[in-house]
């Protein structure tokens, strides 16, 4: 077989708990590589300083712990990547495919607010604009500049083939004025140097495989295979929420439930496998695919949690 191992990944941002929504994420990940003798990783999105926590990180690690998600190498914290992330952007910028952005803040705020008004696309002053050697020592964010005209296209493995416009989408920042990597820009370069076949998520990230998608075309990468899950619903079809009970996997474990219990209750939820109930690790990893997993939003239902429980 010349077809690369899969490898997938889950990469939650440590700002909480481990959700049931995350850990459903991370089992469709671990079930998708593990049924075809591929690599599931873990990926901690640590990049935003002042939302991330040691108590999050240690939460979620408690919770896939639980599930017995265990990845298959050591986990990568993305914050401690921010200078590999920076050495991309040089690559960016030497190709053409990014540049310097020297519009101080507030007029950036101005200009997006006359866009918006006039319902256009916001475009920055200095994506055709060269600047001299004295700019180049004033603070500057690193754009993407994406390609116009055009339309970006990414097949999904469950949404089917989505496509934008690229003039709806605008020039991306890659590095912030304090030299830090935004969120596409690092996911694209880690998810290439992981080997990630499959990326997996929250359809929360459809527009971002967009983004993500032009960054691999630039730098001549690879695109993975992007599959985009639908969000999980209460039993009233609304965002999940307080009121439906608990959402974190560790309160789930208090209230006694078995692992191989929400286990085979989040494998199924959004995902359809014929008319069986109950099935083991074993059957879900033979038979976990990404062609069943549904596009509506997924229902909680707590009778057959408890169901499954018993
Ligand atoms: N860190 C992102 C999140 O927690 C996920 C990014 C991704 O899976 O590409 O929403």
């Amino acid at each position: 077989d010349s077809s690369p191992q899969v490898v997938t990944r889950f990469a939650p941002s440590p700002t909480g708990y481990l959700h049931i929504g995350g850990a459903r994420t991370a089992l469709f990940n671990y079930l998708y590589a593990k049924g075809r003798g591929g690599k599931f990783l873990v990926r901690i999105e640590d990049t935003d300083r002042e939302r991330s926590t040691d108590d999050a990180v240690k939460a979620i690690f408690d919770g896939l712990s639980w599930l017995e998600l265990f990845a298959d190498e050591e986990p990568v914290f993305q914050f401690s990547r921010a200078d590999r992330h920076r050495e991309v952007v040089d690559q960016l910028l030497e190709r053409g495919a990014a540049y310097r952005d020297f519009t101080p803040a507030e007029e950036t705020a101005r200009l997006r607010d006359e866009a918006k008004a006039e319902k256009r696309t916001f475009e920055s002053p200095w994506r055709d604009r060269e600047p001299t050697v004295d700019d180049l020592s004033q603070p500057h964010v690193v754009r993407f500049r994406r390609p116009l005209p055009g339309r970006v296209v990414v097949p999904d493995a469950v949404q089917g083939e989505v496509s934008w416009d690229a003039g709806d989408l605008d020039d991306l920042v890659l590095l912030r004025s304090d030299g830090a990597p935004t969120y596409n820009l690092a996911v694209v370069v880690d998810d290439h140097d992981m080997g990630v076949t499959h990326v997996i998520r929250g359809d929360d990230h459809l527009n971002n495989a967009a983004r993500q998608s032009l960054i691999y075309d630039a730098l001549e990468w690879t695109r993975p295979v992007f599959a985009h899950i639908p969000l999980i619903h209460g039993p009233d079809g609304a965002k999940l929420s307080k009121r439906h009970g608990a959402q974190a996997v560790h309160e789930y474990a208090e209230m006694g439930y078995l692992p191989e219990a929400m286990r085979n209750y989040l494998a199924r939820l959004g995902w359809a496998h014929g008319d069986d109930e109950l099935f083991g690790d074993e059957q879900a990893k033979a038979w976990f695919d990404l062609d069943g997993v549904g596009k509506a939003p997924a229902r909680l239902d707590f009778d057959k949690l408890a169901h499954v429980n018993s």
